[in-house]
């Protein structure tokens, strides 16, 4: 209990949620105290302290002081407790991520509590027990976050806010295998690929993020671009590292930045599907990458496979491997 509240104070430090409610301070001296008027009692000279190092207050007006829960208690008339509820929701609201970390490990732990999950996996060519734990993929059944994150303290209006929970109140993902969307290591969305009879792709509302795992493949001097996670998961188990993915073959400005952001080549792996859509994208998006200078080569797969069918239809590396160095500039 004791650790949570000091992780709370930590997450939402005073002078940030002093500001956020518009306090404004000026440097009391050299050191971490700022000096304004006190939000406790009408004053016209300022005499409210907030020592941004010990993370505390003290107002020589009307003589309170204390941390963060006290001058919530104070300044909102809560309890202890009321206050705690109350910043737990306040920093949830702060760190948009957080709400959406708590759901992603939520449904991590419910991968293996439904074999239908699984087998998904295995019929995509996911199996390697590492991969799915590295790419933190889990499973939405439906019906069960919203108690859980309920139960948390967190409230349906910043559930529904998040997109986790439909107006009408219920989970927004049922049946579905999740994978977080990541921006500068934060979770900004979750991706839901339905198992079932629904529609196939969803994304929450927002933004989709970085190009998937780009932390980790911006540093290779080459990179594989494909279209899907399921591409993307195959190709990290056959040993390519360096595959990124953009959920689609549409990149957002930010995702085209970060692919062209230094010299290096890049592969397009896109579905070669019949209608020819997938390749034209590839196309003009390789035409895009050219002019910023980016190195570009398509890698043909076979007609009417993406690298995920590839695998799962007996593919291996070293074919793929002979497929990238075949590929068209
Ligand atoms: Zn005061």
């Amino acid at each position: 209990m004791s650790e949570d509240l000091e992780q709370l104070k930590q997450r939402l430090p005073l002078l940030e949620y002093l500001r956020q409610q518009n306090w404004t301070g000026r440097p009391a001296g050299q050191g971490p105290e700022f000096v304004g008027l006190c939000p406790l009692h009408p004053e016209t000279r300022p005499s409210f302290y907030v020592n941004a190092r010990k993370n505390l207050f003290y107002c020589h007006g009307c003589g309170q002081g204390g941390d963060l829960i006290r001058f919530v208690g104070l300044s909102q008339h809560l309890s202890f407790r009321q206050s705690l509820t109350y910043l737990e929701q306040q920093s949830a609201l702060m760190e948009p991520d957080a709400v959406l970390r708590l759901a992603s490990a939520f449904y991590q732990q419910q991968l293996d509590r439904y074999p239908e999950a699984r087998q998904y996996l295995e019929r995509r060519g996911v199996r390697d027990p590492a991969l799915i734990r590295e790419l933190q993929i889990g499973y939405a059944a439906g019906g069960s976050l919203r108690r859980h994150l309920l139960a948390q303290g967190y409230s349906l209006d910043l559930l529904q806010r998040a997109g986790l929970v439909n107006p009408q109140g219920r989970d927004a993902l049922y049946q579905r295998v999740v994978f977080p969307c990541c921006q500068d290591s934060r979770i900004v969305n979750l991706y839901g690929r339905s198992i079932g009879t629904a529609r196939a792709h969803r994304f929450l509302p927002g933004s989709k993020g970085n190009l998937f795992a780009w932390e980790s493949v911006r540093q290779f001097p080459s990179v594989i671009l494909v279209e899907g996670i399921f591409d993307l998961a195959v190709l990290w188990q056959a040993g390519f590292r360096h595959t990124t993915c953009a959920f689609g073959t549409h990149l957002t400005p930010d995702q085209f930045r970060q692919l062209s952001d230094r010299p290096r080549t890049v592969y397009l792996s896109f579905d070669d599907d019949a209608n020819g859509r997938g390749q034209q994208a590839a196309q003009a998006l390789a035409h895009h990458l050219r002019a910023q200078g980016i190195t570009t080569r398509r890698a043909l797969l076979p007609l009417g496979h993406d690298p995920n069918s590839f695998f799962v239809q007996g593919g291996d590396a070293r074919q793929f491997q002979s497929l990238l160095e075949e590929a068209l500039s």
